[in-house]
């Protein structure tokens, strides 16, 4: 590859006024952590640009696309440096750049040059029409065009000269851990992973709970949600899953409570101990995949019920999204074939025929007084869940 440089953009970070370093840090950080096991990358913050320095051998489109799944990337720039800023050494830098980067050369250019360093002996408008000129006497087969061109080249002067034209769509959002912890609510269902991915795109460190139902949910059903986990983690980082046995408390409910009912007040078990969880790692919220109107129990009525356990906040970043649009996602980041795989959920069998669509939250409270003996059951499988890190597999 002729690249063994990348000059990587961020937005939003930029921006962040005394906590900038911070955001900057924590991106070098994931960048380092997410390159390491593809060569001896180095990684070069500078004014408000970071630069990856590459090793002699490495593999441009694995590079790529783990840069891409970095949060808080908004571009990533192949680019050609030189360290000699004479004015010589610019010409023939853009010269070697068409000639590597682009060997048909039948397009129209632009030059657009930026001087950062403004001590500089000539400005952008002179460079940009010097390199302008120099590559048309070079290459007489390339055409001008400064309002709608082909190619846009970039010359960027600082400490040395860079050259670019190539800007390879980032992630966006914000590094991973800028904006604390959360814990995941992950079923196996096309909706709680891309929920996850989400929140973690806003900056957010994701920890993760499943509750599983054995023998009525099988080991499958748990390796498609670890699986799912790894697949989100490309981008969220590794993830400690915590998988809770919640056999014996959906048996009580299903034993005691109105058939109706049990969704809802599944649910809310599921909250409280999803926060029991949340609390022990210092995540300082809940996210789950509910969408209004999806299903029954997403409707606002029993989102009221279910979210009334609660004391910490519940982030619902698919509040108003249709299912298609959910979809879109799913198969943008990876997850829907593995979400879609045909394995049983606990929420599924224990299912009512006829849930109730709006239920009253007193009644709710009145049915969980039937539970007699249910908080030694949650304190039970808070105490037993099970905690799996997971990772993609490449970093294992
Ligand atoms: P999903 O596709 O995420 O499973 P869904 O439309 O099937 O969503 P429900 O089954 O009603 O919705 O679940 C709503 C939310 O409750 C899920 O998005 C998830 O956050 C959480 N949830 C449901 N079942 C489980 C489970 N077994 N373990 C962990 N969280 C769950
Ligand atoms: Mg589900």
């Amino acid at each position: 590859m002729v690249f063994n440089e990348f000059l990587i953009k961020y937005g939003e970070i930029g921006i962040k006024g005394n906590n900038r370093h911070v955001f900057e840090d924590a991106l070098v950080k994931r960048i380092k952590h997410s390159l390491k096991r593809l060569g001896d990358f180095t990684i070069v913050k500078e004014r408000g640009r970071i630069y990856i320095y590459c090793p002699s051998e490495y593999d441009y489109d694995e590079t790529v696309s783990v840069l891409q799944k970095i949060f808080g990337i908004v571009g990533i720039c192949p680019v050609m440096e030189s360290k000699d800023r004479d004015e010589e050494s610019i010409l023939k830098l853009c010269e070697k750049y068409i000639a590597e980067v682009y060997p048909e050369r039948n397009f129209s250019f632009k030059v657009e040059s930026r001087r950062i360093d403004k001590e500089y002996p000539r400005n952008s408008m002179e460079v940009s029409a010097d390199v302008g000129e120099r590559l048309l006497s070079v290459y007489p087969e390339l055409t001008v065009d400064v309002h709608d061109p082909d190619v846009l080249i970039n010359v960027e002067i600082r400490d040395s000269i860079f050259v670019y034209s190539k800007i390879i769509p980032g992630a966006g959002g914000m590094p991973v851990g800028t904006a604390g912890k959360a814990m995941l609510l992950l079923s196996g269902g096309i909706d709680s992973p891309v929920a996850g991915y989400m929140v973690s795109k806003r900056g957010v460190f994701i920890d993760a709970v499943y509750f599983h139902a054995p023998p009525y949910t099988s080991e499958r059903a748990k390796e498609k949600v670890i699986d799912l986990a790894r697949i989100i983690s490309a981008y969220t980082g590794p993830i400690r899953l915590n998988i809770i046995n919640f056999t014996d408390i959906q048996l009580a409910i299903y034993e005691k409570c109105p058939h109706e009912e049990l969704t809802i007040i599944m649910r809310r078990y599921m909250m409280r101990i999803a926060e029991r969880i949340a609390e022990k790692t210092g995540a300082q919220g809940l996210v789950t995949g509910e969408s209004i109107g999806q299903v029954a129990s997403q409707t606002m009525a029993s989102m009221y019920c279910t979210n009334a356990v609660c004391r910490m906040p519940v982030y619902r970043p698919l509040v108003a999204f249709d299912k298609n649009d959910i979809i879109e996602l799913a198969e943008k980041i990876g997850t829907f074939e593995t979400s879609t795989l045909p394995y049983e959920d606990c929420c599924t069998i224990f299912v009512a025929k006829h849930p109730v669509t709006k239920p009253v939250l007193s009644r709710i409270e009145k049915s969980e007084e039937l539970l007699t003996g249910i908080d030694e059951l949650v304190e039970k499988a808070v105490s037993e869940a099970e905690e799996i890190i997971v990772r993609k597999y490449s970093e294992e």
